[in-house]
């Protein structure tokens, strides 16, 4: 059989399978990849494509060697399929690796600069169809820090990630934390100012097509770590209720300031 790299998504399916192999244990990488060569009629190169692949993106970490569109779409689908949707953000965070990686990396050739942008919009089109929200929407207000964090990046819920009401609800509530009063600049100094998540108090389940958020009434600035703590609840907890619970614990003698 001769080299091939133009595979149909029964043969990405084969490769995908045999990776999963691979990253279980069940052979060794080099007998995977002399597996989807022999079966596939791969290149050396694009079989290690597809075996580099498969743990980077269940651990969201970059792999270097680039997938076909068509094999980041069969990959993130069976991840996801096979695994859930927390391994899907990680799957995704992991193409985004690969695709700022080779944007950042890659001299100006022909052809792989219109390559890395239908990749990215594949990847924006994965991003658009999982569900966002599952384990906690996240978002940060002028943040360096976070933003090239793919994973902060897919888990924030629309509402919250708005910049108009964003900013509408900090210039009305302030930076502070609205559950625990904590203030990044107060703390952080220069390097904290305007940090904050802003937490969307509608439960999403409950919103319909023409809902419009309203900034005052429906966001709050929080706190990261509170943040999270809301979300340990599905719809997240009442603010008010996270306030309650950190004044009974300061309360107990015992507590640790
Ligand atoms: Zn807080
Ligand atoms: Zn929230």
């Amino acid at each position: 059989m001769p080299n091939r790299e133009d595979f149909n998504d029964d043969e990405v399916k084969i490769a995908y399978s045999i990776a999963r192999g691979v990253a279980r244990g069940d052979l060794t990488r080099s007998a995977g990849n002399r597996l989807i060569i022999e079966k596939l009629g791969a290149k050396p190169y694009t079989a290690a494509q597809f075996t580099e692949a498969y743990p980077a993106m269940l651990d969201g970490i970059l792999y270097k060697k680039t997938l076909s569109d068509l094999a980041v779409n069969i990959y993130v689908e069976a991840i996801t399929a096979e695994h859930g949707l927390a391994k899907r953000v990680l799957a995704l965070q992991a193409v985004l690796r690969n695709i700022e990686f080779w944007e950042k990396n890659e001299s100006e050739r022909l052809g792989r600069r219109a390559f890395r942008k239908s990749q990215r919009a594949l990847y924006q089109m994965l991003l658009a169809a999982t569900p966002l929200n599952v384990v906690y929407p996240d978002d940060v207000v002028g943040s360096k820090t976070y933003s090239e964090g793919a994973v902060t990046q897919v888990l924030v819920n629309r509402y919250e990630r708005d910049p108009d009401a964003r900013a509408a609800a900090i210039a009305h509530y302030g930076c502070r934390c609205c559950a625990c009063g904590f203030d990044f600049e107060a703390k952080y100094g220069e390097l904290g100012r305007g940090f904050i998540h802003v937490h969307h108090i509608v439960d999403l389940a409950t919103i319909g097509a023409e809902y419009q958020v309203d900034p005052i009434k429906d966001l709050r600035p929080v706190c990261p770590n509170c943040h999270a703590m809301l979300h340990t609840d599905k719809p997240a907890m009442d603010i008010s209720v996270l306030r309650d619970l950190i004044a009974a614990t300061i309360r107990r003698p015992d507590a640790v300031r």
